[in-house]
């Protein structure tokens, strides 16, 4: 009796589950290539693939689909690992798709001996102009009728090292008038003398993309394998494949990958932000990758949720990020310990508090939890730091803050009354001097005064300094992707730096990755990279939504 209704895959594994196809086994795959760090659109795919496999009892793959030599790097593989792991699932196997070179080498022969594949001398653009237009048939070229001896003699050739990179190629033999373009002939091996992050330099010629994936499905019996809705007219070719090696039948479904706003996700232009030094590195808070959005203060658990949230559709659609915003604050609200910091300080002098005198005053760690999770310490002193927007000197109507003559109440702390300020030559206000009244200490308040306001504080002498990184967008654009050149539209105001914000002394204890609120200034994190001598918190997000569309 589930409440939500299955998506179009949840769908298909069960009526598989209920015909008894592959025993009812579930065996799914995750494949990326390690040409880069993950990014939020791979969280979609993940949570898909070993999502789908946990609900029905099956598992899940890690496969690495490392079949391109010059982009691919072990730096991608270890962070891939981690980012997975740290999203909260373990894969089955780890596997790599150079690990089945010599199988798909195997294919390949048993292809040309059945006459479905030859050696191609043409360059790459005479075969781009023999394979017609959608509507024009293609022409063979003059290689597609060699003998299969001679196709495996220069196949062979091929493999060891014979010819110079674009030479020749191994195409398979299927239909040059087919109106689906990925069935006339395509390639399935090109010589690239490379050294490849696994295998050394032990090939030189790598299979294509369309004839590693879905082999290597086969070879590890995936029984669904999900890849996104650009590889539509790709699967013909899949199971052609499958069908003519006559080995394993996995089966290709496609769902609509996630578009999210606001930011690019092709891991080419990710790079490339990353290598112009746009962002400081590929987990740059203000990143898509998952390195990135962690780093920010975004939690599993937020982005497990909003891909859960998104969907799994078959048509293409946008995300507004939003609703990313939305879940990572819906989670935060829950589990982020409340402190005070004070962003943009002046000081806030008691008149009437003894000088030398300190309290130390409590605060709950979490009103949103029964017992509010502990409680910690609070230095109270005569002078403290508040926030600059929090005083003005001729207030609008119903401004429940400080100004002469209006009270607010010091949270965790007492009521004061504002009576007097100080500027300086430039006519800033420096210093806003207040009474407070004795019996309003919360908690225990018996002054009867009601006041509507309530701010934050840090104690002058036991504040600590610290830098704060506020971020916004990356781009100024919705769809930055679609712009000829997307760095034109890079936000130039998307980090700001406030170099000394004072924090409650508690907050030293900070770890990254645990949440915290500053009181009415929004949810932040310790940064990965912070030193103790050098505190960094990045604002993951704003409390509420103050973007201006
Ligand atoms: P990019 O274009 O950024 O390089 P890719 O698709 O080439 O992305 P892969 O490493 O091949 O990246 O992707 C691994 C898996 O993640 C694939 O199954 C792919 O379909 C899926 N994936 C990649 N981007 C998205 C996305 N935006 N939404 C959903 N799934 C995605
Ligand atoms: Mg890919
Ligand atoms: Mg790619």
């Amino acid at each position: 009796n589930e409440e939500k209704s299955l998506n179009f895959l949840e769908e298909i594994v069960e009526e598989d589950i209920h015909t008894g196809k592959h025993g009812g086994r579930v065996l799914t795959r995750f494949p990326p290539e390690p040409n880069g760090y993950l990014h939020i659109g791979h969280a979609k795919s993940i949570v898909l693939n070993f999502g789908l496999a946990q609900k029905y009892g099956g598992k899940t793959n890690l496969r690495f689909d490392d079949t391109n030599p010059v982009t691919e790097e072990t730096e991608y593989v270890e962070s891939i690992k981690n980012d997975i792991k740290w999203l909260g699932f373990q894969w089955a196997e780890e596997l790599y798709t150079s690990d089945y070179f010599d199988t798909l080498y195997g294919y390949a022969v048993k292809l040309i001996e059945k006459g479905l594949a030859y050696v191609d001398d043409s360059t790459s653009e005479e075969i781009a102009a023999s394979k017609g237009t959608p509507t024009e048939s293609g022409k063979p070229t003059p290689y597609r009728d060699r003998s299969t001896e001679e196709n495996l003699r220069l196949f062979e050739a091929m493999r060891d090292g014979k010819y110079p990179d674009g030479a020749k190629v191994l195409r398979a033999k299927i239909d040059l008038a087919n109106p689906n373009m990925h069935l006339r002939d395509p390639l399935l091996y090109r010589i690239k003398h490379a050294h490849h992050h696994r295998t050394g330099n032990n090939w030189c010629i790598y299979p294509m993309y369309d004839f590693a994936h879905g082999q290597s499905d086969s070879i590890e019996q995936i029984t669904h394998s999900v890849c996104t809705l650009e590889f539509v007219p790709h699967r013909p070719l899949y199971d052609w494949l499958i069908e003519q090696l006559e080995i394993f039948p996995s089966r290709q479904y496609e769902f609509a990958r996630l578009n999210l706003n606001y930011t690019v996700m092709s891991k080419r232009k990710l790079l490339q932000l990353v290598n112009e030094r746009y962002v400081e590195s590929w987990d740059d808070p203000r990143m898509p990758t998952i390195s990135g959005l962690r780093r920010r203060g975004y939690t599993p658990a937020s982005i497990r949720n909003f891909c859960e949230r998104i969907g799994v559709a078959k048509r293409e659609n946008i995300i507004d990020v939003g609703l990313l915003e939305f879940c990572i604050r819906e989670d935060l609200n829950k589990t982020a310990w409340r402190r005070m910091a004070v962003l943009d300080p002046i000081k806030l002098i008691i008149t009437n508090y003894p000088e030398d005198n300190q309290e130390i005053l409590v605060g709950e760690n979490n009103p949103e939890v029964e017992g509010g999770e502990g409680e910690r310490d609070i230095p109270f002193s005569r002078e403290l730091w508040i926030e600059r927007e929090d005083f003005m000197e001729i207030p609008p109507k119903k401004f429940f803050r400080l100004a002469p003559g209006l009270m607010v109440r010091l949270k965790h702390a007492y009521i004061v009354k504002c009576e007097d300020f100080v500027k300086d030559t430039a006519g800033n206000v420096t210093e806003v001097h207040c009474v407070y009244i004795p019996e309003s200490k919360s908690g225990e308040d018996t002054s009867g005064i009601k006041v509507k306001g309530t701010i934050h504080w840090v104690s002058v002498p036991h504040a600590k300094t610290v830098e704060v990184r506020l971020y916004d967008r990356l781009f100024n654009v919705e769809n930055p992707a679609a712009d000829e050149n997307f760095k034109t539209t890079i936000n130039p105001d998307s980090l700001q730096i406030i170099e000394n914000a004072y924090i409650e002394p508690d907050l030293l204890n900070a770890v990254p990755g645990k949440g915290y609120q500053f009181i009415r200034k929004g949810y932040f994190t310790l940064d990965t990279k912070s030193t103790p001598e050098n505190p960094v918190f990045n604002r993951t997000v704003t409390l509420r939504d103050t973007w201006a569309k």
